[in-house]
């Protein structure tokens, strides 16, 4: 179903990066491909071993913020994550048409928030590789607050900080546990993204509304 939004009734957007700006490949990427091989070849195990291994790792902190920590994962797992994402920093990528997405939110006039659970590092090495920083007002990292976005208290220190009016914003993200924290704080206008990753299979994001390219909220001046 085609997604249509009223810009005349939205002043501030909120993105997502990974899966939403940023092809989610990257990450994917790292963290199911190139770590489990630097974990195997350090702990001397194979690879099979060292997935099974850090998949128990990984669910045992999903939706919290240590899974987004690379202070924490380079301590659980003692490997420099950070130096091992820099070694195949050449993957990060935009999502398609998102640049133009970002400049035509730009030529409207929306104020622009970047609001990503990416640790600040990782956001590091992301800007440096696609410069997306110039078509923002503010990038706000959930590490600041201490709080993930699945967390209503990031929400509550985002508008702190920003003074947004949430009846008159738009949010945009690959994740429904995150679009359902951000519903259930009030934000008004919610989308999903139908592809964050480029090398795996569109899927809907009922009961938010399913963006399968950004083109379809870009009204053609
Ligand atoms: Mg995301």
């Amino acid at each position: 179903m085609p997604v249509s939004l009223d810009w005349s009734a939205i002043d501030t957007v909120l993105l997502d990066m990974d899966g939403t700006i940023l092809d989610l490949h990257y990450d994917n990427f790292f963290w199911l491909q190139y770590l489990p091989g630097a974990f195997a070849a350090k702990n001397n195990i194979d690879e099979q071993e060292s997935r099974e291994i850090l998949k128990a790792k990984f669910d045992s902190q999903k939706g919290k913020l240590n899974w987004y920590c690379l202070d924490y994962w380079t301590r659980e797992l003692d490997l420099d994550i950070v130096s091992l994402k820099k070694e195949i920093e050449h993957k990060v990528a935009f999502r398609p048409k998102a640049v133009d997405f970002l400049k035509y939110l730009n030529q409207i006039q929306k104020r622009v928030i970047l609001a990503t659970n990416a640790h600040q590092q990782v956001l590091e090495i992301k800007l440096l590789n696609t410069q997306f920083h110039q078509y923002f007002e503010e990038l706000v990292s959930s590490h600041e607050f201490g709080l993930p976005k699945e967390e209503q208290g990031f929400w509550m220190c985002l508008e702190e900080r920003l003074g947004f009016d949430k009846n008159r914003t738009l949010f945009i993200d690959d994740s429904i546990d995150v679009l359902n924290s951000a519903q259930e704080y009030g934000i008004r206008f919610l989308l999903g993204i139908e592809q964050p990753d480029s090398q795996q299979k569109p899927r809907s994001m009922k009961p938010y509304g399913t963006l399968s390219c950004f083109s379809e909220i870009m009204a053609i001046e």
